[in-house]
């Protein structure tokens, strides 16, 4: 049954990445054989007789997302897709400190970039609120207290805490035999804001003495007298995570309630504040029931992930905002260069397990290598220009020489890059006395410039620190396009060992290039020290001015997305250097690029070399 539902391709071919199913994928299976979740029916005549498949990802909006949250929205996403089913975007905001517009602002926008589809057909669930169910929530805890589930108690945080026992000693609570009635007008007065911050709980009366501790009476409901994002000031006390989420997802109607695996020992609770409800009402007033089911989260390596860090991170100044392209946000990658299409794809190869283990952050820059070399059109750009001056190519003269834009993309095609005699290359592109194996310009050496000619140093000037200022040689006007003609004879010409990449001086526009590299040196940042930014990597971040880009490049642009509200820099490959994208700080005068990634893994080979990195 499993392989007729596989993902097809755009071109309506089976997926290349065809895969086994992870677990998850079998738990929904033998639900949809015992139909456990019902079909459709009514609510979607187009797939009346499908199994309903339900599921969502439910943000608290106290921080950006990062490529972790990105795991868990494409797996919501595309169960929801693979079984015809539907997948909400859901605010999980109940604790009003630390959350903001701003967050809730920045995730909707992610969640579209990334393209899971929550709001239009076929996938589309909705956009939900946590906070509009408060009455609903609060309704349900009256019925607990009334029921004899749950008390208030009048122990401060600090006591609760003294008193929740270690393991084999139960907690105590004086109140735990409080009548209900009383329970019922307390949590009213704290309802209406009768008592200050901290001065009473409400507590479901589970079993104080259960090995497992989040059975042990845990909190509902706290007071807090704090302005919510949503619900304004019309409410001071507000539901603890526990016993919020499985309503919220009960009310939507989610069917699989997937979660990290921190909240497996919280399962047991999930289901008992469902079952308290259900608890004694008729079954047509029973409430729906999910599944909660458990995932390990992706951990990179090189990166930090926990938001309170995150969040340090920007106050301090180690980065410059959520966006920093250096960091592991969605919003950060956005702007580096990343594709959704990467993202995804990396995240379809590392699949789904219970099982906690670190993925090398390489696996994600690959991801981006490989689809950007599929995309990306190439162009040429100096990062630190050294100018070269071909003596015997006449000053008034430009010759235009036509680019095929990218070599993986035949439909990309091409575009005429300008030539004349004076040129920039990189500065490590000439060696004033070349090591052996060095094949690019040197003295009497000849190299091919790519696409145009072959050239050959004469000689050079240098600065007065003894650096080369300026490179004189000779062109072949016979190697137009890049190669020598055939020797008289009909044996194929000469042949250069050595291509490098120029830019006419004349044409040339300067830009600004970040060159963007990994955050942290260490796989594992703060292991070594307990300090994370004892493991920052001081090149993460090097800013070159005066980089010289071919002209074709003033078209590169940063474009406003109208249908997922984000921003995108142009994507391209500097040809010998890497990926690069335009950055939002670029201006027409000065255009700024970040590098995405380089071409090759760097890390890997300095990893073989020295072991430290
Ligand atoms: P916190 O709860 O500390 O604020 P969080 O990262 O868990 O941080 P949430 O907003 O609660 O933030 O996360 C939303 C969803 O993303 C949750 O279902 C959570 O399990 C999932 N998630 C968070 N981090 C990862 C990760 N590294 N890998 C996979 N899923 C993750
Ligand atoms: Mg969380």
């Amino acid at each position: 049954m499993s392989n007729t539902s596989r993902p097809e391709t755009s071109s309506g071919a089976p997926s290349p990445t065809a895969r086994p199913n992870h677990f998850i994928e079998d738990i929904i299976e033998a639900d949809n054989a015992s139909l456990k979740w019902g079909a459709w029916g009514t609510t979607h005549p187009d797939r009346a007789d499908t199994p309903k498949v339900h599921t969502r990802f439910p943000p608290e909006p106290n921080g950006y997302l990062h490529i972790g949250h990105a795991k868990s929205i494409l797996l919501n996403f595309s169960l929801a897709r693979k079984y015809h089913g539907k997948f909400n975007l859901r605010f999980d905001d109940t604790n009003p400190a630390k959350e903001e517009r701003e967050y809730v602002d920045s995730i909707t926008r992610d969640v579209l970039w990334l393209g899971a589809e929550y709001l239009s057909p076929p996938t589309g669930g909705g956009l939900f609120f946590a906070s509009n169910y408060f009455e609903q929530m609060y309704a349900f805890a009256e019925e607990l207290v009334l029921k004899g589930k749950a008390y208030v108690c009048q122990l401060s945080a600090d006591e609760v805490a003294k008193r929740r026992g270690a393991p084999g000693v139960p907690a105590t609570s004086p109140h735990r035999d409080r009548p209900a009635d009383e329970s019922l007008r307390l949590l009213r007065e704290m309802r209406d804001g009768t008592h200050p911050d901290g001065a009473m709980t409400l507590r479901a009366k589970i079993d104080l003495a259960s090995p497992n501790f989040n059975l042990r009476d845990p909190v509902l409901y706290r007071i807090s007298h704090q302005h919510h994002h949503n619900t304004a000031d019309r409410w001071c006390i507000y539901p603890m995570y526990d016993w919020a989420h499985g309503f919220e997802d009960s009310i939507e109607g989610i069917t699989h309630s997937i979660c990290t695996l921190e909240f497996e020992n919280h399962r047991p609770l999930y289901d008992w504040f469902i079952d308290a409800v259900n608890d004694g009402r008729p079954p047509e007033k029973k409430i729906h029931h999910p599944q909660q089911i458990e995932f390990a989260k992706l951990r990179p390596t090189y990166t930090i992930m926990s938001k309170r860090n995150l969040l340090k991170m920007v106050e301090s100044g180690v980065v410059h905002g959520w966006d920093d392209p250096r960091m592991p946000t969605l919003s950060g990658l956005r702007r580096r260069g990343f594709t959704p299409q990467a993202i995804r794809a990396f995240c379809e190869d590392i699949g789904v397990t219970k099982v906690e283990s670190s993925i090398d952050l390489a696996r994600l820059e690959n991801a981006v290598r490989d689809h950007l070399n599929r995309v990306a059109p190439r162009r040429m750009a100096v990062l630190r220009p050294l100018r070269v001056v071909i003596e015997n190519y006449p000053d008034d003269r430009t010759e235009s020489f036509d680019c095929i834009n990218n070599p993986e993309d035949p439909a990309a095609g091409s575009r005429p890059v300008p030539f004349a005699r004076e040129l920039f290359i990189e500065h490590d592109d000439f060696s004033p006395n070349p090591p052996k194996g060095y094949f690019r310009l040197a003295p009497g050496q000849e190299v091919r410039l790519r696409w145009a000619y072959f050239i050959r140093a004469t000689r050079f000037d240098t600065n007065p620190d003894g650096s080369v200022s300026t490179v004189y040689a000779t062109y072949d006007p016979d190697t137009r396009g890049g190669d020598a003609p055939p020797n008289p004879d009909g044996s194929p010409g000469r042949k250069v060992k050595g291509t490098i990449h120029w830019v006419s001086a004349r044409h040339a526009l300067d830009a600004t290039v970040r060159l963007i590299d990994r955050l942290f040196t260490a796989e594992a940042p703060g292991e070594r020290t307990g300090n994370y930014t004892d493991d920052l990597n001081p090149d993460s971040l090097i800013t070159l001015h005066g980089c010289k880009l071919e002209p074709d490049l003033a078209n590169a642009r940063v474009r406003p997305n109208a249908e997922n509200g984000c921003t995108v820099g142009d994507r391209v490959q500097f040809e010998r250097l890497g990926y690069f994208c335009v950055d939002q700080d670029s201006t027409p005068s000065t255009p700024v690029f970040n590098r995405t990634i380089s071409l090759k893994d760097s890390w890997a080979k300095a990893a073989a070399k020295s072991p430290q990195r």
